[in-house]
């Protein structure tokens, strides 16, 4: 078993990206639905913060979210942009620094390269960030496809962590919420600078 100790000396000193899911992690899953409208969008609490922890230790922070809502009709391209573009806000407004928010907008049935468990999302982004090193990324989810992403991830890389939030199976280390990841955090940073 990896510990969060382990993960941070591995990375001092490098350029690397933490790559995130979004519902469940970072706001509340809508069971059964999806998050449609700007209103809908509620935050995990100690998300927020934990995002600027977060982005204080990674140099680059990726959101990688499947948004099936939109192959389906129930939400437009500009739809989804307005609900990240408040997500955005949010973050910026708690001190997060967020590189970039990354969608499948696609049905499941369509087979795409870049629905999760497919890494595509993060291999294309990787892809166009040569100084990154594809090696040391890391994966935060809650989900099991979150978790296979990064498998898949590390064997096209040579590696990826994987942190399970809320519980999911076959994490390398898990915690109850992005808040208590984000509150481990400290303690190892200042061992690392030591
Ligand atoms: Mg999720
Ligand atoms: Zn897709």
């Amino acid at each position: 078993m990896t510990d969060l100790g382990e993960l941070v000396r591995e990375r001092a000193g490098a350029e690397w990206c933490l790559f995130l899911d979004r519902d469940g992690v970072i706001n509340r899953r809508i069971s059964g639905g999806y998050v449609l409208r700007r209103e809908e969008l509620t935050f995990v609490p100690g998300a927020l913060e934990a995002l600027a922890t977060l982005s204080g230790w990674a140099p680059h922070v990726v959101v990688v979210t499947n948004q099936q809502g939109v192959g389906k009709g129930l939400m437009s391209d500009s739809d989804l942009d307005t609900v990240h573009a408040r997500m955005l806000d949010a973050t910026s407004a708690a001190g997060a620094v967020i590189d970039a928010v990354l969608s499948c907008p696609h049905l499941a049935s369509a087979g795409c390269e870049c629905r999760k468990p497919r890494p595509g999302l993060a291999s294309a982004w990787l892809a166009e960030h040569p100084t990154c090193a594809a090696h040391l990324s890391v994966m935060v989810g809650d989900s099991a496809s979150d978790i296979a992403m990064a498998r898949l991830l590390a064997a096209e890389t040579g590696g990826c962590r994987a942190i399970g939030v809320g519980g999911v199976a076959g994490a390398d280390l898990g915690y109850r919420s992005l808040a208590h990841l984000g509150e481990a955090l400290p303690t190892y940073l200042e061992g690392a600078s030591r």
